[in-house]
């Protein structure tokens, strides 16, 4: 076990220093899994700093939900300073600016913090891909504080009825990739309950996507269902488009075309956020993801960890792992086992590596939300539906998250049965009764 007199003011007795940087679903699961570990013999000298520059941990899967108020920000994000309190771990509010991986250090606005072992999980950001943007209708998802600005924009935006040109759109979101799907998919259902309602006529949100075809990274099954999904909901989607610019509520496309939208989602790709290793020589893959090997370690550097959307893994068959909760939180929670057995127990267990396990996946598309299983078979229809809520139910951070969000999803319902709005996902497709109640909403509107 590795024995420290710890320096400067955030450690002050002898421990083995841990610092997390960023907390996000890496840095959450790699803190829980180390707090149950902690209670066995030999972890009780085990200091953890997390250091964020949020307050909060946002649970992105439930974000569009939150975007068209169906949640509150209460059901989706947690205060990490109180979770630091039931998982034993201190936390510092700050950005770290920059990290000394051979002196072990990062510092935090000149403020320098040593560690004996470094967690990085810092996660992404959105990739521009280069284009320029200005005005203030661009709006990206990726925090509570996004989602309730699309909230507020969504009542006071002008419906396609007072903009009737057909190159106006109430929103178009740019990315056709799983984030920009689930928010279209959701953002029409909203258009619906608070009656701007879209038509397969009057398209209402258009959805631009620079590839061949929606989610390319999925099975070409589950890019159909969503096509479905999403013209029964009245999306309008195109592919092979290239975004040139965005000024104000105009979009420029690559063919020259010229869109107008009063909300623009801007879901087009993520870069990870390493910019504060500044020159040191660290490998990366072309996309910016650190190099670790299979225990997730730097390659050269010892006790430097790298998780989740950032890392980039050497794993058994070569694959590169996508950018997704799953990973960050299979990632933390065997880093997790692996630094409390090998290094803060000697227990030196030269064969423990980290191999992904593919336990199925969600795509939330609000009513018709899908399940990837592991061999890549598509749950959709109520079951979909059901699997997607319930791992969202037992993945979130906390109990009163878990409460919050059974009480929320149980009071949609109500309101959406009652309403006669809820559709099945199999008839989605072909939903006689959709169009009928959107055209009813479409002559209340006007
Ligand atoms: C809208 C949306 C929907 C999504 N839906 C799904 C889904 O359904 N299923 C799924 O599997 N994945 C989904 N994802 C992806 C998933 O959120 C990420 O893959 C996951 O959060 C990655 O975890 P992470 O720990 O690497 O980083 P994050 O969860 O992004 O956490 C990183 C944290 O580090 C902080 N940070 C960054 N830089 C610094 C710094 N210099 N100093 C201190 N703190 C810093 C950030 O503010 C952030 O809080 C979604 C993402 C979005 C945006």
């Amino acid at each position: 076990m590795i024995s420290h007199i710890g320096s400067g003011h955030y450690f002050t007795h002898p421990v083995t220093r841990i610092v997390v940087v960023g907390f996000g679903f890496g840095g959450f699961s790699f803190c829980k899994k180390m707090r149950r570990r902690s209670w066995r013999k030999g972890m009780q000298d085990v200091d953890i700093l997390v250091i964020s520059d949020r307050r909060y941990i946002t649970f992105t899967p439930l974000l569009p939900e939150l975007a068209v108020s169906r949640l509150s920000v209460e059901s989706a994000s947690a205060d990490i300073e109180s979770l630091g309190k039931v998982l034993g771990f201190r936390f510092m509010l700050g950005r770290v600016d920059g990290i000394d991986m051979r002196a072990r250090k990062v510092s935090v606005k000149g403020r320098e913090i040593g560690y004996d072992i470094m967690v990085l999980s810092t996660g992404s950001s959105d990739n521009l891909h280069g284009i320029s943007i200005s005005g203030e209708n661009v709006i990206s998802l990726r925090n509570v504080e996004d989602a309730s600005v699309v909230a507020e924009k969504l009542l006071r935006s002008k419906t396609i009825w007072e903009n009737p040109d057909k190159s106006h759109y109430q929103i178009t979101v740019i990315g056709g990739g799983q984030t920009g799907v689930e928010a279209a998919s959701f953002l029409a259902e909203r258009l619906m309950e608070i009656g701007r309602t879209t038509s397969k006529d009057s398209p209402g949100i258009i959805l631009l996507e620079a590839s061949g075809r929606i989610l390319s990274r999925e099975p070409d099954e589950v890019s159909e269902i969503s096509q479905r999904i999403l013209r029964s909901k009245g999306v309008e989607y195109r592919t092979n488009i290239n975004v040139k610019n965005i000024d104000g509520s105009r979009i420029l496309l690559g063919s020259g075309e010229i869109l107008h939208s009063g909300t623009i989602i801007w879901a087009a790709g993520i870069r990870p956020n390493t910019w504060m290793f500044g020159t040191q020589g660290i490998l990366q893959t072309e996309g910016g993801r650190i190099v670790v090997n299979a225990r997730l370690e730097i390659p050269g550097i010892k006790n430097a960890y790298v998780i989740g959307d950032i890392a980039s893994p050497i794993v058994g068959d070569g694959k590169i792992l996508a950018e997704n909760a799953s990973v960050a939180v299979q990632e933390g929670k065997f880093l997790a086992r692996h630094i409390a057995n090998s290094i803060l127990q000697g227990k030196h267990n030269e064969v423990e590596v980290f191999r992904y396990r593919n336990f199925g996946h969600v795509i939330p598309l609000g009513q018709d939300s899908l399940f990837i299983g592991p061999k890549n078979r598509v749950l959709a229809g109520p079951l979909g539906r059901g699997i997607a809520w319930f791992i969202h139910f037992i993945e979130l951070f906390t109990n009163q998250n878990r409460v919050r969000f059974l009480l929320e999803s149980i009071l949609h319902r109500a309101k959406t049965v009652r309403s006669g709005k809820d559709r099945s996902p199999g008839r989605a497709s072909a939903c006689h009764g959709c169009q009928e109640s959107s055209q009813t909403m479409e002559r209340q509107t006007l």
